[in-house]
């Protein structure tokens, strides 16, 4: 077992509640680290639409996803929070007792963290990989087949296959074009969703003699021990085998709840209930904000969970200051929050 990372509170879940909850707890000197099964912060607004213009963030008539995730994090900054990306939060054990509990976390990456509180902002559930519908594709997993690139090294001096029309595909193909041995780009029809200076720059290499562009669907894999040696494409003209030692199919992603609901939280139709007074679950020290959790009222709006987050906070302080009083205080005026803010 390697060695536990020590903290105040384990946010599971790096999209908006979870970043706006690291502002709230770090105002009363709560320390927290966020882990994320996603490459990046944001959580659906920078994976489903970074673009697209949100109207309802109060003080902010018209904000892309993006947007409003990097603004989030300029917010936080002064706390310091620490990152953990890539990593899927599987198990939760509940150490301590109700009056002063504690939490040890395992995530996917064999990490362990040791809390008081635990937040979860899971929102809709997990980020996963919608896999291609390839006969024994798990025995090739993590080997030679990956739904991400983590490691750009794995794919040094390799002949890559990636699989996809949408951005993804396409950012990989040229991010990864200059390390591979050859990269082939597969698609079901010579027509990308990705950004038009994208596909634009990926003709360019293909027209070059730089990569391959080839239109069908991958059909079945060959190889050994988890090792591939090619894949068949099924296109308009029948079968081919393409040489290849990595694939990496890009399909989209789909939301799961994944190990969540195995932590003993009483779950209602795959949310978690809280009361609405600390946003706390059916465990002391577990508590559920965002799109995750569920009251009488309840609305999946991004404001909602950014005040659930500030009530949160003030009952986290309980368990992880206990001999400590809390007075309420305004960032416009309180000189104390405003050192903390680094602005006085
Ligand atoms: C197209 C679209 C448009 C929208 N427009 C608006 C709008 O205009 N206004 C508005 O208020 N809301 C809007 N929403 C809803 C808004 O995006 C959600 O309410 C908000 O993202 C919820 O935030 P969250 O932090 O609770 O969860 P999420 O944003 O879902 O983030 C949760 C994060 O937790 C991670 N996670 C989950 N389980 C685990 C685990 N076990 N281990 C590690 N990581 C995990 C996920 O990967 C994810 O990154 C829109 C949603 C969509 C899809």
């Amino acid at each position: 077992m390697g060695e536990a990372i020590v903290t105040d509170v384990v946010i599971v879940g790096a999209g908006p509640a979870g970043l706006f909850a690291v502002f709230e707890l770090g105002l009363l000197d709560i320390k927290s680290h966020l882990i994320d099964i996603l490459a990046k912060p944001g959580g659906q607004c920078a994976e489903l639409y970074p673009e697209k213009p949100i109207y309802d963030i109060p003080g902010y008539p018209r904000v892309n996803g993006q947007e409003l995730v990097d603004n989030l994090l300029a917010q936080i900054e002064p706390f310091h929070p620490t990152f953990h990306f890539g990593e899927m939060v599987e198990r939760l054990e509940v150490l301590g007792t109700p009056e002063a509990p504690s939490f040890r976390v395992h995530t996917s990456g064999g990490e362990i963290f040791e809390s008081k509180v635990v937040i979860v902002a899971a929102g809709g559930g997990s980020f996963q990989p919608k896999k291609p519908p390839i006969e024994g594709i798990e025995a090739f997993e993590r080997k030679s087949v990956f739904y991400a690139v983590r490691k750009m090294e794995d794919f040094r001096d390799k002949h890559v296959v990636i699989v996809g029309g949408g951005d993804s595909a396409l950012d990989w193909t040229l991010n990864l074009h200059p390390i591979a041995k050859r990269i082939t780009l597969v698609h079901r029809r010579d027509d990308f969703r990705a950004a038009p200076h994208s596909v634009n720059s990926m003709r360019e290499l293909v027209a070059a003699g730089h990569m391959d562009l080839r239109l069908g669907q991958i059909v079945s894999l060959r190889g050994e021990a988890g090792e591939l040696s090619a894949v068949v494409l099924k296109g308009s003209d029948g079968e081919a085998e393409i040489a290849c030692e990595r694939l990496v199919p890009f399909f989209g992603l789909t939301m799961k709840l994944g190990p969540i609901a195995d932590w003993g939280l009483n779950l209602h139709e795959n949310l978690i209930p809280v009361d609405t007074e600390k946003f706390e679950t059916n465990v002391s020290g577990i508590f559920a904000i965002g799109d995750i959790n569920t009251y009488p009222g309840k609305l999946k709006l991004i404001l909602s969970g950014f005040h659930e987050g500030a009530l949160a906070a003030q009952k986290v302080h309980r368990y992880v200051y206990p001999d400590k009083r809390l007075s309420f205080q305004y960032t416009t005026s309180s000189s104390s929050l405003q050192k903390k803010l680094g602005v006085n």
